[in-house]
Order: C-alpha cells, then sequence, then structure tokens
C-alpha cells in the first residue's frame, strides 16, 4: 500500500507511531525501530515521505509495520529554511485542515506537491498551488471563471475573497474588496484552474506572487477556521 506519512509520535525509545495516509484511506500504525538510524524502517522517521508499506495485526491498539520500501524523500543535500518551511506548512495543512476521514482526497495533490517542490524548489508557485487544490478539496472553491454572484462572464471589475470570486460590474458594490490588479486577477485565475503543479514562479512577478500567497493564508484562516503557525519562517524573509 503507497503510503505519504504525515506525522511520527516517538513510543517507548525507538519506535514511533506513524499517522499517515493511503489514496483511500487515514491511518494510523506502530512501526517499530523507526527511531534508529540502521533500521530497514528509518525512512519513515520523515514526514511527506512515501513509501510502499505492509501492515499487519499484532498485540497492540495500531497495526503494526511488516515491511516498507521508500518511493520519494522530501530530504535532499541542499535544503533552505524556505523549502524547510514549505514542507512544515504543507504537513501543517493537511494534519489541520481536513478531518480525518477526509485526508486521503488530497493524496494525488499532496504527492505532486511534494515531487514538484523538490525538483523545482519553486517554494512559492507549489505552496501556492498546493492552497488552491487544498481551497477546492476543503470545499471552498473559488469562483475565477465568471461573476460570483449572477454568473456573468464579461465586465469583470474585481476579486473579492469575502465573496469568493470574481464579481461583475453590475453586482460591484463600493464596500467590497478592489485591491487586486488585472495582472493579479489573471494569475489568480491561472493558480485557481491549474490542475497539477505546471506554473512557475518565475514566469510571473514576485511582487504579486507574494500579495496572492498573502491573500490565500488568509482565505484559508477564514475558511477553515485555522490559524497557521509556521507561516512565520516563510514571510518574514520574503
Ligand atoms: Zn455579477
Amino acid at each position: 500500500m503507497k503510503i505519504i506519512v504525515l506525522s511520527i509520535t516517538p513510543y517507548k525509545e525507538k519506535d514511533g507511531i506513524v499517522n499517515a495516509i493511503s489514496e483511500n484511506e487515514s491511518l494510523t500504525f506502530l512501526a517499530r525501530g523507526i527511531k534508529d538510524p540502521k533500521s530497514k524502517n528509518a525512512a519513515l522517521n520523515n514526514v511527506l515521505t512515501v513509501a510502499d508499506i505492509e501492515l499487519m495485526d499484532g498485540n497492540f491498539a495500531h497495526p503494526i509495520l511488516k515491511s516498507s520500501k521508500p518511493l520519494f524523500s522530501p530530504l535532499k543535500v541542499d535544503m533552505d529554511a524556505k523549502y524547510l518551511a514549505s514542507l512544515m506548512t504543507i504537513d501543517e495543512m493537511m494534519l489541520n485542515l481536513f478531518p480525518e476521514e477526509e485526508k486521503q482526497t488530497m493524496f494525488p495533490y499532496l504527492e505532486k506537491a511534494v515531487e514538484s517542490l523538490k525538483n523545482t524548489n519553486d517554494w512559492l508557485m507549489t505552496l501556492l498551488q498546493f492552497m488552491a487544490h487544498a481551497v477546492r478539496i476543503g470545499g471552498f472553491q473559488l469562483e475565477v471563471n465568471r461573476c460570483v454572484l449572477c454568473g456573468r462572464t464579461n465586465n469583470i471589475v474585481t476579486f473579492s475573497f469575502n465573496d469568493g470570486g470574481f464579481i461583475c460590474e453590475d453586482c460591484y458594490q463600493p464596500e467590497m474588496e478592489r485591491d487586486l490588479t488585472k495582472e493579479q486577477m489573471i494569475l489568480l485565475r491561472k493558480i485557481v484552474n491549474c490542475p497539477d503543479y505546471r506554473l512557475k514562479s518565475s514566469d510571473y512577478k514576485n511582487e504579486d506572487l507574494l500579495l496572492l500567497f498573502d491573500k490565500f493564508t488568509h482565505y484559508i484562516e477564514e475558511a477553515f477556521g485555522y490559524h497557521f503557525k509556521n507561516m512565520r519562517l516563510l514571510i518574514d524573509s520574503k
């Protein structure tokens, strides 16, 4: 069974209780020897590791890890602070935004996010796209293809995170947000409509990406009722 590790809770001296998702479910299991660097299960002691595992029932509250084969590790030689903080933020979202029984719906987007982050080192666009997927899967889809209030597709004048999408000229009210430039609205539309992780930060203005990152962060906090704890590590030195 292919899994992605989300958290490891130390248990006894060298064991760990692992929380993970597979493509079909969220699961918790005991991994013996996971804290021992020489153990064949040691690779599982890093969050966001993808592995093929086999579980067995034993004399324990959770299933026990029988065997594991690492398929992908987020670790690499040149990990800078932003890279690590991005991994932490992705993992934080997985642990806190979704109920236990719904986490697995994020599996394909999570797997591709970590691969994309490792391969491109593009923390900003990877996180923006991951956030857009999380927002959609979480049921808070933003409307970027028509006016969110009346459905028309022309004369769009603003994007309102409060209302959840584009607003046309006729529906616009003076108290609505109107702080994104046309360029920023087009970029937001591309991010929300992107089915995977194909967008690259280098094709856009850094200030636009950072502004949207800030908007997405606040939108997620509001929509999911969650306050980010690791975000400071990313935005303090932007
Ligand atoms: Zn409208």
